[in-house]
């Protein structure tokens, strides 16, 4: 299945290019509740509304390329989470997804609790207010550092991703007088992938601790002998943008196997469980997300099951959810630039951002869908690429799109789905100023990252 590299196709797309995966929708104009965020329209001037402004005011008054953020939209999917798991589990929202300081203030409102995973990551959030226990610490390779400061604080639990790692942070913990509450992340052999998952004997990848060959029983017995640490679990993230649950059913089959060990050999039965996030959303209308309910019930009934037939208590679950909060509730917004037809091929629209504020296209092959925003259109469908401004031919921010022919310069296009992975991914290349995150919400927008300036760039440069 190809669903990138189409090599022609005509301009006003009324052939499609073999093998593309989708037909000209049938109204260009229509924004699929699917993939643009709940309190998205269009007024009675044809414009995109959010939060009941139009991109028109949006764009004079915050320029492009901007985000803008639907904060009804992030409070309803965390509401969505917590309630789907209820009082017996712990949702944490994956901060590497979107950070930031009022990002951080919505979560505590609304009940969810945080992963981090780096120091950057830990001062946003305790610096708006997050209660250390509240918050996780991730990550392959923390510094020294970044432990003793998470430890300091007094984070809820230090995820523990080697064996080095296990003795660095006890250590740390120790020298503060401190016993740390820590899980350990198993890799389970289990990569899941969008509509796939892939269960492999052996891990070839850096996060994690083995659960093959014993390596994570290992670990379990390293961790309990040490004082500065307390053991509640056993973490697995199995991967991002997935949509079929097979996955997860492997996974805590396999954690909870390793539980039945830990208390075979050591008699304690340990209390957590963490499924990690990596939960799918609709990039395009062909995706079909599940709804947070229904995951909560699948894992849930995987979990009680599978411990059930082990002996074992049900363990506290949690999950770490990023995209699947923060992706759908934003769009960037472009204003068009060169509009460039490559007659037999497709028409090149240039936007003023790119690869600089949305790299997963480059990074990932990812899709994402595209439309004009600052008026409708009547115009037939034209096969179009959506490409930025920078140096670099794989510079695409929407590899296939249908566009309306009479598109021009000046016009606003909008890609939606851009909350997660987009801003906190940005880059300077080429010295761009990386754009800001607004948030709208009941006829009220307000910049909660601003926008870079030259003199942010100079300030950093100190000749
Ligand atoms: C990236 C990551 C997540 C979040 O993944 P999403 O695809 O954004 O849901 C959760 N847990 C861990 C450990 C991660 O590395």
């Amino acid at each position: 299945m190809s669903r990138s590299a189409h090599p022609a196709g005509p301009r006003h797309a009324d052939v499609l290019p073999e093998g593309h995966y989708s037909a000209p929708p049938a109204d260009l104009n229509r924004l699929d509740p699917k993939v643009w965020s709940r309190t998205v329209g269009r007024d009675e001037r044809g414009r995109l509304t959010v939060g009941g402004l139009s991109v028109a005011e949006l764009a004079e008054e915050f320029g492009t390329p901007a985000y803008f953020l639907d904060e009804d939209d992030f409070r309803t999917r965390c509401r969505a989470w917590a309630d789907a798991f209820g009082s017996d589990a712990d949702v944490f929202y994956a901060g590497k997804a979107f950070l930031s300081r009022a990002v951080v203030r919505w979560l505590k409102e609304e009940g969810l609790n945080l992963d981090v995973c780096s120091g950057g990551e830990l001062s946003t959030a305790l610096s708006a207010g997050m209660p250390a226990e509240r918050i996780a610490f991730h990550g392959n390779n923390k510094s020294e550092d970044e432990i003793r400061r998470a430890v300091e604080a007094g984070v809820g639990r230090i995820v523990l991703d080697s064996f080095q790692e296990i003795v660095r942070v006890a250590h740390i913990a120790q020298s503060l007088g401190k016993r740390q509450r820590v899980q350990i992340r198993v890799t389970v052999g289990v990569e899941a992938h969008t509509h796939e998952f892939i269960a492999t004997a052996h891990e070839d990848q850096k996060f994690g601790i083995a659960l093959a060959g014993g390596q994570a029983a290992e670990a379990v017995r390293r961790a309990l002998r040490l004082d500065g640490l307390e053991l509640i679990g056993i973490h697995s993230h199995i991967g991002s943008q997935i949509f079929d649950m097979a996955g997860f059913e492997v996974s805590a089959r396999r954690v909870v196997q390793l539980l039945a060990e830990v208390r075979d050999e050591h008699g304690i039965e340990l209390p957590e469980i963490d499924l990690g996030g990596g939960l799918g959303i609709a990039y395009t209308s062909e995706d079909d997300p599940r709804e947070p309910h229904h995951i909560a019930k699948a894992l849930n009934e995987i979990v009680t099951r599978e411990c059930e037939a082990a002996g074992l208590r049900t363990p506290r679950i949690s999950v770490e959810p990023g995209r699947a909060i923060v992706g759908p509730t934003a769009f960037t917004l472009y204003e068009v630039g060169t509009v460039k037809p490559l007659e037999g091929l497709r028409t090149y629209v240039s936007v003023d951002g790119g690869m600089s504020d949305n790299i997963r296209t480059a990074l990932y092959d990812a899709e994402y869908s595209v439309a004009l925003v600052s008026r409708t259109s009547d115009a037939e469908p034209m096969l179009s690429r959506v490409v930025g401004k920078h140096c670099e031919s794989g510079d695409i921010v929407v590899r296939d799109a249908f566009l309306p022919a009479d598109i021009a310069p000046g016009d606003l296009i909008a890609v939606p789905a851009t909350g997660a992975y987009c801003r906190s991914m940005a880059s300077n290349y080429n010295h761009a100023l990386r754009p800001p995150v607004v948030a709208v919400r009941d006829g009220e927008a307000r910049v909660i990252v601003r926008r870079e300036t030259e003199e942010d760039l100079l300030r950093l440069d100190v000749g």
